[in-house]
């Protein structure tokens, strides 16, 4: 008998021996290809020389000295690669250990900013339907995710949620993708209306929305007319690229190809690429300077903010991505990857939608592909795919929900930067094999 409360105590897990390159390899000796880096982690795959080097060095000269005694060579590393690469090279970088961290401090940071301007109405943040930000009650409370928050709803705030931007179910016969985006901007401007300006903190959203919509990117111009709205109405913009960000769009990060610049940006998952837990919270200067200037010191912390030896992995990973010129890899590698994907399911009548932005991809699932009828949930499409995935020696990352947030089905395809053509090619070859396996039954 285990101790372990897993995630779903009634399955039976098998039990992972060791992992390298783009391989998993099970205690039973079954390998699997890393189709999704678990839930997009594995930014560099398994295993990597340089990383673990770096983790055993910085683990013999101090794996951990608390951030408020001290500050360490990894974090202040780190900071300034990130900044580097943010639009602004002086913003400010605050390091925490996963992805729901990283969206709770950027909601108190947007507080604390308001109230260092003298704005203590600003208390509310605006967030989209068919979105996820985090477990935790505050990024929770922001994520449009009605399963996820089906049995803890009265322990969150009530905060309003506009419409998700997305093409393949909205977007009206007639209507053109700019028209669209525009459109979709405009729930935005409504909800701050209704709510008004003054109470208004901020808008979150994901620049490309993961787990909950399968890789949906916004609409042509979208984020531009998001970005005007909130300049307007003294909102601030923070784009959660816990999944999107650190390369796995193609850019670094994934707003670059969206031509806005957020207010905060929020990061995870890629960071670490699963070496280390690792999230990071990146924010103009002018937002940390008004903070410091008026307190002192953001409010808030954990124990581990800054971990030297998961900062020290993060470095590492960035490192490697430089260095092996990995963002353009996965530019050729998505391409290559979404192109074979539209190509060998073009006739399945169970795949509707194959969208996305460089290896981060979705193929929504559907029962009927001209009248894009989504699988009802109580098929449990999700959980027998991953089933058939594995069996056919697959990682993906199957959720359900696309459509209106409780029917509807989509994989997740996340794989690591250092994917070649022949692993592009088993990919499909074994998602198309698992697909006939779930239809078959
Ligand atoms: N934001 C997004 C976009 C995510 O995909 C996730 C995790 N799937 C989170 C936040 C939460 O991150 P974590 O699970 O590391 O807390």
């Amino acid at each position: 008998m285990s101790n372990v409360f897993y995630r779903e105590p009634l399955h039976d897990y098998p039990e992972i021996e060791r992992a390298e390159g783009v391989f998993l390899h099970d205690a039973d000796g079954r390998a699997y290809l890393d189709g999704s880096g678990g839930a997009a982690v594995s930014a560099i795959g398994h295993g990597h020389p340089t990383v673990l080097a770096a983790i055993r060095e910085q683990l013999e000269r101090c794996a951990f000295a608390h951030t408020a005694f001290f500050t360490n060579a990894p974090q202040e590393k780190l900071a300034s690669l990130l900044a580097a690469r943010f639009p602004e090279p002086s913003g400010r970088v605050y390091f925490v250990s996963g992805g729901s961290e990283a969206n709770e401090a950027a909601i108190k940071l947007a507080r604390q900013y308001w109230l260092a301007r003298g704005q203590d109405g600003k208390r509310l943040f605006i967030s989209r339907k068919q979105s996820y930000h985090g477990n935790t009650l505050g990024a929770l409370s922001l994520s449009g995710n009605p399963g996820r928050r089906e049995l803890f709803g009265p322990l969150l705030h009530d905060w309003p949620k506009v419409p998700p931007c997305y093409e393949y179910r909205h977007r009206l016969a007639g209507e053109t993708a700019e028209d669209y985006g525009r459109r979709s901007a405009g729930f935005l401007l409504d909800a701050i209306r209704e709510h008004g300006a003054e109470n208004i903190a901020a808008f979150v959203a994901e620049t490309i929305v993961g787990a909950t919509l399968g890789a949906v990117p916004a609409a042509p111009g979208y984020f531009c007319e998001i970005r005007e709205i909130c300049d307007e109405h003294d909102v601030l913009l923070i784009m959660d690229e816990v999944m999107a960000g650190c390369g796995r769009s193609g850019t670094y990060f994934a707003f670059e190809q969206e031509g806005v610049v957020p207010d905060i940006v929020t990061l995870a998952k890629g960071l670490g690429g699963g070496y280390q837990p690792l999230g990071a919270v990146v924010v103009r200067h002018a937002l940390y300077e008004r903070i410091v200037d008026r307190f002192g010191s953001f409010a808030h912390g954990h124990t581990y903010v800054g971990h030297p030896t998961a900062c020290a992995a993060g470095v590492a990973v960035a490192s490697v991505i430089e260095r092996d010129d990995l963002l353009a890899n996965v530019r050729k590698m998505g391409a290559l990857l979404r192109e074979r994907l539209q190509s060998a399911f073009r006739d399945r009548p169970d795949v509707g939608d194959v969208r996305g932005r460089g290896l981060f991809l979705g193929v929504e699932l559907v029962v009927d592909r001209e009248k894009k009828t989504p699988p009802p949930a109580a098929l449990g499409l999700p959980g027998r795919l991953r089933e058939s995935a594995m069996a056919e020696g697959l990682i993906c990352y199957p959720a359900g929900g696309s459509a209106d947030g409780r029917d509807g089905a989509h994989v997740l395809l996340a794989p690591p930067f250092i994917y070649t053509e022949e692993h592009v090619e088993e990919l499909v070859t074994r998602l198309g094999r698992a697909l006939d396996r779930v239809a078959a039954h």
